[in-house]
């Protein structure tokens, strides 16, 4: 190995030991490592890392932790570095490890509904290698074409399944994880009954990178359906009735109900602005849901959805509703839930927001906050949407509108996702940026539990130090 200018001897000396053992294709350092792993898609600031590690095996993965071990070097894994916490960015003087190699779908069996895959198959070809076997697999977010299994497992990620087929928690029968020291924990037992003392694979399920490298995973899929899918826009006069219509379509529709996004008035009215949308309806009303719902013959899903609709007009809860005629015009009702993506162009910057509530409490919670930016921030323009089905409310308020004052945002928002017993993160993780909040969603019992877990599991503190805690 060439001589890396800026090391100490021990760093050189560490090197060296690695690039011995691995080869120089799988062990990357200086200038040889590209830009693209010094961060991810949360803007946290780039670092460049010691080496750059880049398995084809678990035995490499292991090879490589166990001399990490020995030379009290700090291991960050990395995924599709899609991340929005900035958990897989390096730290100074780290190995970086790329599961991008460890891609491959090894084992698909659909009479027992499992796939087998390594950490670093993206979401994307999982999902497709579930569909071409006659499967589905529940998890999709709009990463899937960069994010990878090990990632979506390590955060736990939730996206545009959830209110079916829960999180990735739910999809994971078993995993493959190598621990700081390099050993190598098998845990890919293809049964859904194992009650054997804890099941260790829920650690690393949701850690952010910070108990091991997950090499292996063992997913659930579901059975492809016959679809029809019937999509309707639905107008409600407050909180309380938009989870009663959830509730009355849960009741008709049972596990069906495949979409319940709510949009606060102020939301839709933005959407509109923005993307120069039509109206949906003659009046605005304070509160729009769009609902999916999936069946298996399109005429006799649509008499049920409107009638189900009809007796929730009656009982109150509906204020109008329209039901889309065609796959068009479903598409056409979505584009008013795609305001988002024209955040970064109208927001001066965007100030976004990713919370968990307890169901019942996300309308009041939002008018705690609406009233605590009017307050300190008259003429603020914060809109309010979220998976209300999934508790998951999302809030983003244009930084300009607050005199440029995001981080004093932030505090408030978390101060009273605090107060309302909430989740700081509902979907995207802790990581870096998310770390002064934590303490909001968990008590101190309960971080004395986690820093143990990690104590126990990586007791040198070299798994991605400084993310989480
Ligand atoms: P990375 O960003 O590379 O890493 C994330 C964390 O996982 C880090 O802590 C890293 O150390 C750890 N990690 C990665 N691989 C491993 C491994 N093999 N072993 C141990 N630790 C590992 N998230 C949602 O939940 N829902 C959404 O709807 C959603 N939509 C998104 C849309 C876009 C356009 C983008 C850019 C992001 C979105 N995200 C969403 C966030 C992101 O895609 C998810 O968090 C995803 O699960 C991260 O996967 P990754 O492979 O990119 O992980």
């Amino acid at each position: 190995m060439a001589a890396v200018k800026g090391l100490d001897m021990s760093q050189q000396e560490f090197l060296i030991a690695l690039q011995n053992r691995l080869g120089v294709d799988v062990v990357l350092t200086g200038d040889a490592i590209e830009a693209r792993y010094h961060t991810d898609w949360s803007g946290t600031p780039p670092v460049q890392p010691l080496a750059l590690v880049r398995p084809r095996t678990t035995e490499e993965v292991s090879a490589a932790l166990r001399l990490c071990h020995e030379h009290r070097v700090a291991v960050v894994p990395q995924g599709g570095l899609t991340g929005l916490a900035g958990a897989a960015v390096p730290v100074e003087g780290c190995v970086a490890i790329s599961m991008e190699r460890m891609n491959a779908i090894e084992d698909i069996n659909s009479r027992s509904m499992l796939m087998t895959v390594q950490a670093g198959a993206t979401l994307q070809a999982v999902q497709e290698a579930a569909v071409e076997a006659g499967m589905v697999f529940g998890v999709d977010l709009g990463a899937r074409g960069s994010c990878q299994i090990g990632g979506n497992v390590s955060t736990n990620a939730g996206g545009n399944g959830v209110l079916q087929h829960g999180m990735m928690r739910e999809q994971v029968l078993g995993l493959e994880v190598v621990l700081a020291d390099g050993t190598v924990l098998p845990m890919l037992r293809p049964m859904i009954k194992n009650n054997t003392g804890y099941d260790l694979k829920h650690f690393f399920i949701g850690a952010e990178g910070t108990l091991g490298v997950i090499t292996r995973v063992l997913l659930r899929t579901q059975a492809q359906q016959p679809r029809a899918k019937v999509t309707a826009l639905v107008a409600m006069p407050g909180f309380d009735e938009s989870l009663a219509v959830l509730q009355r379509m849960q009741q008709h529709f049972g596990n069906s109900v495949a979409a319940f996004e709510l949009m606060w008035d102020s939301f839709v009215q933005t959407s509109i602005r923005w993307q120069r949308l039509q109206a949906p309806f003659a009046e605005s009303h304070p509160f729009l849901a769009l609902i999916d719902i999936d069946g298996k013959d399109e005429t006799s899903l649509c008499e049920a959805v409107e009638e189900a609709l009809g007796e929730a007009m009656e009982a109150g809860d509906v204020l109008d509703a329209v039901i889309a005629q065609s796959q068009t015009q479903a598409k056409t009702l979505w584009k008013l839930r795609e305001a988002p993506a024209e955040m970064n162009a109208n927001m001066h910057p965007p100030i976004n927001f990713d919370v968990g509530l307890p169901q019942s409490e996300i309308g009041k919670f939002a008018q705690a906050c609406q009233a605590a930016f009017d307050a300190r921030w008259p003429g603020n323009h914060s809109i309010f949407f979220g998976h209300v089905g999934d508790g998951n409310l999302h809030v983003s308020t244009d930084g300009k509108t607050v005199n440029g004052e995001c981080d004093a945002v932030e505090a408030e928002l978390y101060r009273i996702v605090g107060e309302f017993h909430g989740s700081v993160s509902a979907e995207h993780g802790i990581g870096l940026h998310k770390k002064p909040y934590l303490a909001l969603s968990r008590t101190p019992q309960e971080l004395a539990a986690m820093r143990a877990i990690k104590a126990a599991l990586d007791p040198l503190g070299l798994m991605n130090p400084g993310k989480v805690f």
